[in-house]
């Protein structure tokens, strides 16, 4: 498959993880906001579950999406702890992670249960942000498309093509989130295009053209222009760079170069 200069719209999204209390997220979102001007980049923040209606109304009237970091897949019931879909569209949520890393390696989290919320992400209309990726050791095996593969096609069982314009795929190499290690952009860029072959694989290649993949990994100013510059590297999900406004910006202003790149 050669990949195609498609105008894919560039998504960056700010993963807050476990991070910032009350009023330091309103300062955050009030900087990211203020600091954001025209852009082409669509732009989601996902802060922890209890600040998310104050971020909300802070967003409100801009273009920054307010995003979930994890959900539950039933729709309501004895879960306790757990997050609904409606509760999230009840609190102005549009996006949602699905599969992040440290819920898989940290929380335990099976292929089974990151596809049963992936496709209930997908059937209450939220942009879902799938997440997959390998480990150090699956990469020094060289099993690192093997991974992304199984992820993905586990991940996306059952969802339909037409659920897939709505859903956007997180390549975040286990290695590289946290820890200040990025792949290389060449790196990336082979397994994004992996991904993308693998899109049109199980399903065509106007999906695999038009569906978004972001890399994520200790992804900040410094690196983010010449990542984003690569055919297949369609945003980023950042971590760390996203919880100080100014990197943020610069980050979604090398994706706004990449927007007039493409378009251009
Ligand atoms: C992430 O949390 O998805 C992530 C990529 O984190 P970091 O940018 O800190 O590596």
């Amino acid at each position: 498959m050669s990949t195609k200069n498609t105008p894919r719209t560039p998504f960056v999204g700010g993963n807050w993880k476990m991070n910032t209390n009350a009023s330091e997220g309103a300062a955050l979102i009030r900087s990211i906001v203020d600091g954001l001007g025209s852009t082409s980049v669509d732009v989601a923040v996902y802060p922890p579950f209890v600040y998310i209606r104050e971020i909300a109304a802070i967003t409100n009237g801009s273009s920054v999406q307010v995003g979930a970091q994890d959900l539950y897949h039933a729709s309501n019931g004895a879960f306790t702890g757990e997050i609904s879909t409606d509760m999230l569209k009840d609190c102005s949520v549009s996006t949602v992670l699905t599969g992040h890393s440290e819920r898989r390696h940290v929380l335990q989290e099976t292929n089974e249960l990151v596809n049963q919320k992936t496709k209930a992400a997908l059937n209450a209309g939220l942009t879902t942000v799938l997440c997959i990726g390998e480990t150090l050791d699956q990469r020094e095996h060289g099993k690192t498309d093997a991974v992304n593969e199984a992820q993905i096609r586990s991940g996306l069982d059952g969802v339909s093509k037409a659920d897939l314009s709505n859903l956007i795929i997180a390549y975040e190499p286990v290695w590289a989130i946290g820890t200040g290690m990025t792949a290389t952009p060449d790196d990336a860029q082979d397994a994004h295009h992996a991904i993308r072959e693998l899109i049109a694989n199980m399903y065509d290649q106007d999906a695999a053209d038009a569906i978004r993949i972001i890399y994520g990994g200790s992804m900040k100013p410094a690196n983010a222009g010449e990542l984003l510059a690569m055919p297949d590297i369609d945003g980023g999900l950042i971590g760390g760079a996203s919880l100080v406004a100014g990197d943020f910006g610069a980050i979604i202003e090398a994706a706004n170069v990449r927007a007039a790149t493409l378009v251009g």
